[in-house]
């Protein structure tokens, strides 16, 4: 296993800082971020107002916008300035130029190659192990992802989400066993807005295993898309996996959409389901309550009954 330590990520961090002014200007940016937080029973959600972020969130990533417009993924799209280190099976990590975290990398395959979890949900731990100390998030083509065309993970350091820092104690507390068998233990995740299961295993082949088995009965839930939506978010730490998928029913919340003083512009993907909304403009910030995050919450994660059903048939499927 390739390990990236923290200092050579941060000295190539560094290097894209100094001599790609996109990048020394956004991370110098970040710096002036303003984040609040939100207290709920036994866990919190950060909004951060970040203005850089706007491209992203507001993307179209319609078939027709997407086809329009030079893919910023691939190597020859990619601006001259922007370096990369090369990662085994066939990815290139490269400093994203749009930061919500202050180390955010983008790791892009090297082919063009749609976005896809279950392809590639063992490269995902892969790359967890190599960026130990990093989470690694996934976002599907219908979830935040804005390149939905090109495979893609991104990572950014531990314990920046508030999942990083609260997963135990939620456990411990709040947690409910799905499943164990020996090789993979789940836990399901209620009273926690998003609905969320947990994937933990000691070898990345577990993961993967457990993954498939979710993944089939989500495909059955949504099988008109292209992948069933969903986030995942994976960190390697103490030898041991551990994997979050937020199964989703929709993209973008009704506050999206709205006009005048209802809408947000908040677009949720794998940062925002680990606990931190992030809200490109300076009024959604200012105005954003507990309501509208309760809400938003319950728009784009799977309904109770299904949840409740989806955690039901994985335990019978693991016991056949
Ligand atoms: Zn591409």
């Amino acid at each position: 296993m390739q390990k990236i330590n923290k200092e050579n990520l941060q000295a190539f961090l560094q290097e894209q800082k100094e001599n790609w002014p996109l990048a020394s200007s956004n991370y110098k940016g970040l710096e002036k971020v303003e984040e609040k937080e939100f207290q709920f029973e036994g866990f919190k959600i950060k909004v951060q107002f970040n203005p850089k972020r706007i491209k992203s969130t507001a993307a179209k990533v319609d078939k027709k916008a997407i086809e329009k417009r030079d893919c910023f993924l691939c190597e020859q799209n990619r601006p001259e300035l922007q370096t990369k280190i090369e990662l085994e099976n066939n990815y290139s990590l490269l400093v994203n130029p749009f930061p919500i975290l202050k180390e955010h990398f983008t790791i892009a395959k090297n082919d063009h190659t749609n976005q896809n979890f279950i392809d590639h949900i063992g490269d995902m731990a892969n790359l967890a192990e190599s960026l130990e100390g990093y989470s690694v998030f996934y976002n599907g083509p219908k979830s935040g992802a804005s390149a939905p065309d090109h495979m893609h993970f991104q990572a950014g350091e531990n314990d920046f989400m508030p999942i990083d820092t609260e997963y135990f104690d939620r456990k411990k507390n709040y947690g409910k066993l799905v499943t164990w068998n020996g090789r993979f233990e789940v836990y399901r995740f209620n009273h926690y807005l998003r609905k969320m299961i947990s994937i933990e295993a000691d070898r990345a082949q577990d993961i993967v295993s457990a993954s498939q088995i979710f993944y089939r009965y989500l495909e059955k839930l949504q099988p008109n898309e292209q992948e069933p939506l969903l986030n995942a978010i994976c960190v390697y730490k103490n030898k041991k996996y551990r994997l979050y998928i937020f199964p989703r029913k929709l993209h973008r919340p009704s506050q999206f959409f709205a006009e005048g003083n209802g809408q947000l512009l908040i677009s949720p993907g794998a940062v925002d389901m680990g606990g931190v909304l992030i809200t490109p403009r300076k009024e959604d910030f200012d105005k954003i309550t507990k309501e509208d995050i309760i809400s938003i919450y319950k728009q784009v994660s799977l309904d109770d009954l299904v949840f409740d059903k989806l955690c039901h048939d994985f335990t019978k499927l693991v016991m056949i």
